[in-house]
């Protein structure tokens, strides 16, 4: 298969039109919305101006635009990142028709380095799921591209599907507790979270503010790096975006990974994990030792016992707070003003919120109460900061923690049905702690059983990704 980066070079070297590529391109991703419901929206306006420009300027021989990083790349972007003039609504009905007035960092970033942006990635609701199955209400749940009747994971559920059906095309996804490399395990591709702040927020909108992060979603490790290059690094806009010096995470690509430490973590392997998952994580330690890294097993107690009760504190609290700006007056759906204030509010948050959405808020506001904030809000900050001392000890011997990505294979729409809300939460088990940490993940995927992947979870220390990169090249290499 052809890389991205052939790709670019073609584009700049006028061996594609890429008008007319721009165009097909378009055309297929309606054939495969059609099919697996990975859009909500496809900006199609806008992806044939921005081809049109480049076209432009290529013929001009502009300055400076054969040093475009991603070049004519189509990039989907998940729908809770802001793109200026295109409807964004974070998979809720409550945004619906909303179109910003302004872009996100990150596509500020991606269209100066001239990537198209093709359409918005469907997701549960505000990223509230791990199966994109709680889409809000009048939305379409996406589809296994290994299998119609399977989920793509979740949230980040189209963006996942996309990267695996449309080639020549990254996705930029959001995790708050696993998003991007629970949903790249279960639809076979490259997914990586980054530290948290080493990627701005600014123009996402809000799941948990202490979580949020966005990152990349690819075929190639190549091109999730490639991406990562673009988006990360200082805004001023976002307060808790990190003043570190920029990294070039392309150059990890193929980087010799002899002598590097690699520590299995005990307890996410044994009891819970489906047999044919275990036997081809083990596979791609395997291929890591075969490329000269060291692998030893380590026991973390925190993360896999605590993770899901600390995540779920924590991030409903916060996105209870982050939901109450929708009340029918200052953002989202505006309803006939009617009634009380209180009754006014519960109309438009009842109707245009889904039933996640709801539990989330009930939740959260619960956890944050006076009286209850000391028993469960606070106690799941202090447990945060005794996971982020136990990862980071870790650290000082490994240079990354392995595990599986998720516990189980992709499930069929009809078993999801029949689970209570806290065994979804449980398919998380793997991916929320690194999450709760703020520490940087990658999912890689490792093989296939019944005709459905299988992915490996690679964590390394904060601002340590390269090392992420370096390791899932390895293992991309040997497949
Ligand atoms: N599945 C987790 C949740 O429902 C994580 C989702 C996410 O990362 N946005 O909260």
């Amino acid at each position: 298969m052809e890389s991205i980066n052939d790709f670019i070079k073609n584009v700049k070297n006028d061996e594609i039109d890429i008008v007319e590529h721009t165009y097909k391109l378009i055309e297929e991703c309606k054939e495969i919305n059609k099919e697996y419901n990975y859009f909500n929206t496809i900006s199609e306006e806008l992806a044939l101006s921005q081809a049109k420009e480049i076209k432009k300027q290529l013929k001009n021989n502009d300055k400076n635009i054969k040093n475009k990083k991603l070049l004519g790349v189509a990039i989907s972007v998940k729908d809770n990142i802001c793109v200026k003039d295109v409807e964004t609504t974070a998979g809720s009905k409550i945004l619906q028709g909303y179109k910003p007035l302004f872009d996100a960092h990150v596509m500020q970033k991606v269209k100066e380095e001239g990537g198209i942006i093709i359409g918005k990635t469907s997701q549960d609701e505000f990223g509230f799921g791990g199966f994109s199955v709680n889409v809000g209400v009048g939305f379409k749940v996406p589809k296994n591209p290994f299998d119609e009747e399977r989920s793509c994971g979740g949230s980040s559920g189209g963006a996942a599907g996309l990267s695996q059906k449309l080639s020549n095309h990254i996705a930029l996804g959001e995790s708050t507790g696993g998003s991007i490399v629970e949903p790249a395990s279960f639809c076979g591709v490259f997914g990586l979270c980054p530290t948290y702040g080493r990627v701005s927020r600014y123009g996402l909108i809000d799941f948990a503010n202490s979580l949020d992060k966005i990152g990349s979603i690819g075929k190639n490790i190549e091109d999730v790096a490639l991406l990562m290059d673009v988006i990360s690094g200082y805004d001023k806009n976002d307060s808790t975006s990190l003043n570190v010096k920029a990294e070039n995470y392309e150059s990890y690509v193929k980087k010799p990974i002899k002598g590097m430490k690699i520590g299995i973590i005990k307890e996410a392997f044994g009891s819970g994990v489906e047999r044919e998952i275990e036997k081809n994580v083990y596979n791609g330690i395997e291929d890591l030792e075969e490329e000269g890294a060291k692998a030893e097993e380590i026991s973390l107690e925190l993360p896999i016992k605590y993770g899901i009760a600390t995540y779920y504190m924590i991030a409903t609290s916060e996105a209870s707070t982050n939901l109450a700006k929708f009340c029918g007056m200052r953002y989202g759906a505006v309803e006939k003003l009617e009634g009380s204030f209180n009754e006014y509010f519960t109309r438009v948050r009842s109707s245009n919120f889904g039933d996640e959405a709801k539990r989330r808020i009930i939740l959260g506001t619960f956890a944050r109460m006076t009286g209850y904030r000391e028993a469960f809000y606070l106690k799941a900050m202090k447990v945060r900061t005794l996971m982020i001392n136990e990862y980071k000890k870790a650290f000082r011997k490994f240079d990354a923690l392995v595990s599986p990505t998720a516990s189980i294979l992709p499930p069929k729409f009809e078993d999801i049905e029949k689970l209570t809300p806290l065994q979804h939460y449980m398919i998380d088990v793997m991916t929320v702690s690194p999450n709760v940490a703020g520490l940087p993940h990658l999912n890689v995927p490792v093989g296939f059983e019944k005709n459905l992947p299988i992915g490996m979870l690679l964590i390394a220390d904060h601002l340590q990704e390269g090392k992420l990169i370096q390791l899932g090249s390895a293992i991309e290499k040997g497949k």
